[in-house]
């Protein structure tokens, strides 16, 4: 079998050219084609040596993945249906703001954490994704949007691991993708604009702290260890002073960053003004001066299985308004391509639902990608 050059880091792909008897500098160069400008053979690499071409041509390849659906919301976000084999699909979210374009990318079919708000959750666990399909999602989405929106320049800013799956549960292929994503020859995203989120898996905080200290969302939906255990039952291993702890040490590896507190606004469950107050006892215990985390409050998008509601919006503001009182930055998230199902928790490549991936691709087959006229035509499918 060749090897996917997806699947590579600049060290990896330097380690690769070796062994084909190269020089490590042509790894630089097939990256920058490969991601710079998402070339995928490599007859296009002109300025690549013949000899070396050809030696790629035999033993290596590279190949995205396979997109079953791609939905264009009216507010510009677009969400693409992965397939990742064997039934399995996962999701990307690109958002699209005035100064930034977001892409939120999956690191897991399915999850094994089980939060009980989310989606993902709720379909149990399938397997983990290799750093090429990770890369995969970034890869397609960036090109794709320079192709269809005519434009040479960058247009993915800011990469957020908050799709389906626990990043810190895939350490080993997860830390690979990182490094893709920031390397200058590739994206060259910078280590604040590249956001790992994690339900808590407090041994793999400390290790992304060492290797790779990009920005740090933990989310943490409850103050107290009863209702964060219920919530996320991860909290039972890792306790929540144990990950406020894990926190504090992420950002002696990361100065003058902050935590974002990811926290799902659930009505009546964990949006009264008494767990806002214990919040703010929480983040005063833990401060070392200066402002160390910030909230980011998330209108909890329901879907039938949860039984939970979402947060009344006064309810969500008068909890805003107990943390940004006692000095907490605090904002709230706004739920982007809601049309479209696109929102967070709602990313659902139905693991357990093997026929329906399967319809999918059969649709697939007999209908070609319309191209994205504009950002603002709705509901745009494959
Ligand atoms: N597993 C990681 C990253 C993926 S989830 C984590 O849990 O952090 C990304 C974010 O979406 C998390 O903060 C998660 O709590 C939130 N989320 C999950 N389901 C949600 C839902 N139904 N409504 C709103 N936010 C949700
Ligand atoms: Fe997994 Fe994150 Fe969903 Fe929890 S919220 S089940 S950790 S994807």
């Amino acid at each position: 079998m060749t090897a996917n050059l997806l699947e590579f880091d600049l060290e990896g792909l330097a380690l690769f050219c070796e062994r084909l008897g190269e020089k490590r500098f042509r790894a630089t160069q097939l990256f920058r084609w490969i991601h710079q400008k998402g070339a995928s053979s490599f007859g296009e690499m002109t300025d690549l040596a013949k000899s070396l071409r050809e030696k790629l041509l035999v033993s290596a390849h590279v190949k995205g993945l396979d997109v079953i659906s791609q939905h264009v919301s009216s507010d510009g976000t677009i969400k693409w249906l992965f397939d990742v084999a064997g039934g399995d699909a996962v999701e990307a979210v690109f958002i699209p703001e005035d100064n930034r374009g977001t892409l939120c990318i999956s690191s897991q079919a399915g999850c094994a954490v089980g939060c009980r708000f989310c989606s993902t959750g709720h379909q149990g666990f399938s397997r983990n994704l290799r750093t090429g399909e990770i890369v995969a999602q970034l890869w397609f989405a960036e090109h794709f949007l320079r192709r269809h929106l005519g434009r040479d320049e960058r247009i993915i800013s800011n990469v957020v691991m908050m799709g389906m799956g626990e990043p810190l549960q895939n350490y080993s292929e997860l830390l690979p993708a990182l490094k893709v994503m920031l390397d200058d020859h590739a994206y060259g995203l910078s280590r604040r604009r590249l956001t790992v989120s994690t339900s808590g898996v407090v041994p793999m905080m400390d290790r992304l702290a060492q290797d790779c200290p990009v920005a740090l969302a933990v989310s943490l939906h409850a103050p107290n260890d009863e209702l964060r255990s219920n919530l996320v039952p991860l909290n039972k291993k890792y306790p929540i002073e144990e990950l406020l702890a894990a926190c504090n040490r992420y950002l002696q590896h990361a100065p003058r960053d902050f935590i974002t507190f990811e926290y799902c606004m659930l009505d009546k469950v964990n949006d009264q003004s008494e767990h806002a107050l214990q919040l703010v006892d929480l983040v005063r215990k833990h401060s070392t001066g200066g402002v160390w985390c910030k909230f980011n409050l998330i209108p909890f998008n329901p879907f039938p299985e949860s039984g939970l509601l979402r947060s009344e919006h006064n309810q969500v503001l008068a909890f805003a308004k107990i943390l940004s009182d006692a000095g907490i930055v605090t904002t709230i998230r706004k739920t982007r391509g809601d049309d479209i199902d696109a929102a967070c928790g709602q990313l659902a490549g139905d693991v357990n639902d093997r026929t329906r991936v399967d319809e999918r691709m059969a649709q697939r087959r007999t209908v070609m990608l319309r191209p994205v006229r504009s950002f603002d035509e709705n509901h745009e499918e494959i």
